[in-house]
């Protein structure tokens, strides 16, 4: 984030943006990566975004809606809220952070969620890696319990991307370990109510049982504006446009005959294949 502090993303950019794209008939726009919320008048983006029209979904780190009045203003405007939280409790939560005050600033945020919603609706996306996946039922039932109004949880296997690629060795686990979780959080989520997705995950570990909760099938084509730096170091915005969900995933052998292929199932992550066999 350093090298952007000189050439930071105005107001102006985002509001063009915004108006060039409700022109082309967008109607759903989603503020995420690197904390949306800390862009300088977040609040008055929403307003100006909801006078457009536009369907708000907000992917946060939720450290700001710890705070009451930006969160009360906050529910006013966002009509879909998702929060990653990947831990149950202080201590698990400090092993995937690394920040001593991110449990409490959650429970806080939580509270002022529930206090103020006004029918928005609220997701969860508990990123499963080698440290965590075994606690995926611990997670969930710690959501559920909070005060946090949770109406959906995506279940997302890391994926090779950003920081965790690198890291990629560290953090990736066997996807057939995993399997025998499923049945036991399909069933509690089933109890509660709560929407279940999984994300990124080929659809031969769900099973024909579990199919159904294969976020593949949802998947919606989406532009996705990000900042770059170009060629010669100057940092610009691009449009990727990703009309499916395949980003850094291939088809096996066994794949060749399977009634999944494509459709929803875009294969297994190239990486995953470095550590393991499927
Ligand atoms: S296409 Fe391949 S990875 Fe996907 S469900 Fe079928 S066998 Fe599994």
């Amino acid at each position: 984030m350093i090298k952007y502090n000189n050439s930071p993303l105005t107001i102006l950019q985002v509001k063009t943006i915004l108006l060039d794209r409700r022109k082309k008939w967008f109607d759903h726009v989603n503020f995420t990566w690197w904390e949306p919320t800390l862009f300088p008048d977040f609040l008055w983006l929403l307003k100006f975004t909801k006078k457009l029209w536009y369907k708000i979904y907000v992917w946060t780190n939720w450290t700001l809606l710890a705070w009451e009045e930006f969160c009360k203003d906050a529910m006013e405007y966002i009509d879909e809220l998702s929060l990653s939280v990947h831990w149950y409790d202080q201590e698990s939560c400090y092993k995937q952070i690394w920040h001593k005050n991110h449990f409490e600033i959650f429970k806080k945020a939580a509270k002022n969620i529930n206090k103020y919603k006004k029918g928005n609706f609220f997701f969860n996306n508990v990123v499963i890696n080698k440290h965590n996946f075994k606690d995926t039922l611990k997670i969930i039932k710690f959501l559920y319990e909070s005060d946090y109004p949770m109406k959906q949880v995506l279940i997302s296997n890391i994926a090779p991307e950003w920081i965790a690629e690198n890291d990629f060795k560290d953090l990736v686990f066997d996807l057939y370990e995993f399997k025998e979780f499923i049945p036991a959080i399909v069933k509690y989520i089933e109890e509660k109510w709560i929407i279940l997705r999984f994300f990124w995950l080929p659809t031969c570990i769900l099973d024909e049982e579990y199919s159904e909760y294969a976020n593949d099938a949802h998947w919606e084509e989406r532009h996705t504006i990000e900042r770059y730096t170009n060629e010669a170091w100057k940092i610009t915005l691009i449009d990727i446009y990703s009309p499916d969900n395949s980003r850094k995933r291939c088809f096996v052998n066994k794949c060749s005959n399977c009634k999944w292929k494509n459709k929803p199932c875009t294969g297994v992550f190239s990486k995953y294949l470095e550590n393991y066999n499927f």
